[in-house]
């Protein structure tokens, strides 16, 4: 679907290159960093940069300032911590304007591998509303424009979309083009069998995602709450489980149209309160007045991990259950677990899903783990990402 230019495939020594990165970093009250992931994410772009003569400008957004400058919000501490992980000085342009005389006069300074950070984009007003000043201010300061944040690429922005009128060639950062290479090639030609696993909460929030997996999958499995409004579609009672009931003529069409392609629990874990300390039993199929499912049960794991076994591609989105509490994470630790142990490249799609795999402790036994919640929800739609429909081709 995307074959775009990366960092590898152009001339980088030398030239002035503004890199927008993810630097949305949680902070605590005293502005410390208290999640690094996502520096550590930028780092293989930024150091390939640094180590191939670019000077390299870095910007990002933090939070939402709504195009004021918030003193909270600023990048100072991030560039500090980026000093420490790159082991050099990483010069903070701490412009109220993003763009502005501190910005300009270190950019002008800057020697081959040198790195300026500018400060949060989203302190000019600008920026989300993708007017040409500030894409052109942005621009001005580099002679190639690097794209290597995810999280944002479903959005139109200055400082990812609007630069890259002003700056050509915008290519993509490692970890834009890792996520093009899995989310892409997972739904766009996938080794098969290709078996998506969607779960959470609601039918209504995932219906383009539904429409576009089931055109592509060989399989799709729908457990957790949104599950049930296919059971009410089954002629199923659902007791007072989860359900919405404008979507159950949707969830039926569904089912006619993908016959057994769709893959539905067949056992449910059931309390009759919302409460992790209820008492819980298993039921088959109707579920009973008052009662409500929290969590697959025992068989549907063993269905569900029969369709899984043959996988070649799995692409996960959404718990099995509810997953925050832990007497009912079963379903959903047992689907991470398979995930981890099976041979098949298997891509978990942003949000729940991926606390859910963190929290089973099995991060780094999955091929991808997408960063971008929004965006990765959007590819799955199989909507065109303006972040990177704003590349440049190959
Ligand atoms: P979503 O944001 O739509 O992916 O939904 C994630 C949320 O769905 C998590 O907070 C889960 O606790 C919740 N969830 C999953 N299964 C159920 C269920 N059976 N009943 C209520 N909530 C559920």
């Amino acid at each position: 679907m995307y074959n775009k230019l990366t960092v590898e495939d152009v001339e980088v020594k030398g030239k002035r290159v503004l890199v927008r990165c993810d630097f949305n970093v949680p902070l605590d009250a005293e502005g410390n960093i208290t999640d690094e992931n996502r520096i550590v994410g930028a780092m293989p772009t930024i150091e390939y940069l640094v180590n191939n003569g670019a000077k390299v400008i870095l910007c990002s957004h933090m939070g939402k300032p709504k195009g004021e400058p918030v003193p909270s919000l600023s990048l100072a501490p991030v560039a500090e911590r980026l000093s420490e992980k790159l082991g050099k000085k990483v010069v903070f342009a701490a412009d109220d304007n993003v763009v502005g005389e501190n910005a300009k006069a270190a950019v002008a300074a800057m020697n081959d591998g040198d790195v300026v950070l500018l400060q949060n984009t989203r302190y000019r007003k600008e920026e989300t509303k993708n007017v040409d000043e500030f894409s052109q201010e942005l621009a001005s300061l580099a002679d190639l424009f690097v794209n290597d944040a995810f999280g944002t690429a479903h959005r139109a922005h200055c400082s990812n979309v609007g630069v890259t009128k002003y700056v050509q060639p915008a290519v993509a950062g490692y970890l834009i083009g890792k996520e093009i290479d899995y989310l892409g090639n997972a739904v766009n030609s996938p080794v098969r069998p290709l078996v998506a696993v969607l779960g959470g909460s609601k039918v209504s929030s995932k219906i383009s995602v539904i429409e576009n997996l089931l055109k592509k999958v060989d399989k799709l499995i729908i457990g957790g709450g949104m599950a049930y409004t296919f059971f009410a579609a089954q002629g199923k009672t659902t007791g007072t489980s989860l359900l919405e009931p404008d979507y159950i003529d949707y969830a039926k069409k569904m089912l006619d149209a993908a016959g057994d392609k769709i893959v539905l629990p067949v056992d449910t874990v059931i309390t009759e309160k919302f409460d992790n300390d209820a008492p819980a039993k298993v039921v088959e199929g109707d579920i009973p007045d008052g009662w409500m499912g929290l969590d697959i049960g025992p068989k549907s794991i063993e269905l569900f991990k029969g369709v899984l076994a043959d996988a070649k591609t799995v692409v996960w989105n959404g718990p099995m259950g509810v997953f925050e509490m832990p007497n009912f994470a079963k379903g959903t630790n047992e689907i991470a677990q398979l995930l981890a142990d099976i041979d098949a490249t298997t891509i978990i799609g942003g949000g729940d899903s991926v606390a859910a795999v963190n929290q089973a402790g099995l991060g780094d036994k999955m091929s991808h783990i997408s960063t971008g919640g929004g965006a990765s929800m959007e590819f799955l739609e199989g909507k065109e990402l303006p972040g990177v429909v704003a590349l440049t081709d190959k």
